[in-house]
């Protein structure tokens, strides 16, 4: 069992564990332990539970868990993990992840209950993992809004973000969450992930503005992950003569001209020497 071997008597408290995402032969084997040694089995959608609780051949009491349910409902919950073992699952993957189960373990903890957790699949990092995109940062940013306005405020604040993004997403909203990420962060390289764990398993790669036009016209089916590039160096940006000129009397105005002609060099990815040389004869010609 958790925190000893499966075999021990399990301690009383509150076990979240991690279900499969898409293949069943993904459970663990501490998962599967833990759910045959539950008292309870507080589930998302019991329905669902009992689809993967049939597989391992299991017949566990279960009662509805959601966030949203009753002070009271949570707080009997609290109460049977004093002396029994009570299992938090969700529908798929780690629960309290996009799913219930925060406000469960917040009071419980708050109570003084054993809580411990028997990690296992997640969409989230999976998809990492599958989109050939850095890793070493990333942010789980969870659902985007369905409205516009919001989705657009919601991408503004990662925009500046050195880090890889990781949405979850559906199919009807796929190709104008792509849109808006675009218009948001720019072109930057993205990954979809779609039914990671199962027989239609698909990682696609592009610039975002790419994959929101393959998804179009076709909304593709399934559960997706979108995880987008963090941000690269801005790009110079590209100036013929009147406007590099420009840019030097304008940067003259308050600087010297050594220190101008660094400036605008940088901005237009250019010669610094040859920057300088073009400043000097601009203030010598007056
Ligand atoms: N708690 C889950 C986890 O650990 O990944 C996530 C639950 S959230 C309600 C469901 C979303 O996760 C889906 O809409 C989809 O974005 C993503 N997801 C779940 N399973 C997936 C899979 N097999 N392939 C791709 N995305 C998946």
């Amino acid at each position: 069992m958790p925190n000893s071997t499966i075999s021990d008597s399990p301690v009383p408290g509150l076990y979240i564990v991690a279900t499969p995402i898409g293949n069943l032969g993904d459970i663990g084997a501490r998962a599967a332990a833990t759910l045959a040694r539950a008292d309870l089995i507080a589930a998302e959608d019991t329905r669902v539970t009992a689809k993967l609780l049939s597989h391992l051949g299991l017949r566990i009491s279960m009662t509805p868990y959601h966030d949203h349910s009753d002070e009271r409902t949570r707080a009997a919950l609290v109460a049977r993990m004093a002396e029994e073992v009570v299992v938090l699952v969700s529908d798929a993957g780690t629960p309290l992840i996009s799913d219930p189960g925060y406000k469960l373990v917040r009071d419980a903890r708050a109570a003084g209950r054993h809580v411990t957790t028997i990690p296992g699949p997640c969409a989230a990092i999976a998809a990492i993992t599958l989109s050939g995109l850095p890793s070493d940062r990333f942010l789980f940013a969870g659902f985007l809004p369905n409205k516009a306005k919001a989705r657009a405020d919601t991408i503004a604040e990662f925009a500046g973000l050195r880090a890889s993004l990781v949405f979850y997403e559906s199919g009807p909203r796929l190709a104008a969450s792509l849109a808006a990420l675009a218009d948001g962060l720019g072109d930057r390289e993205a990954a979809v992930a779609r039914e990671i764990t199962k027989l239609y398993e698909q990682c696609v790669t592009g610039p975002l503005t790419t994959l929101a036009a393959r998804y179009a016209d076709a909304p593709p089916k399934g559960e997706i992950v979108i995880v987008v590039a963090p941000p690269g160096e801005a790009l110079p940006e590209a100036a013929d003569d009147t406007t590099l000129d420009a840019a030097l009397r304008d940067a003259m105005t308050d600087k010297p001209v050594a220190q101008a002609a660094k400036a605008v060099a940088k901005r237009f990815g250019l010669d610094r020497h040859d920057v300088y040389a073009r400043a000097l004869a601009l203030k010598d010609a007056g």
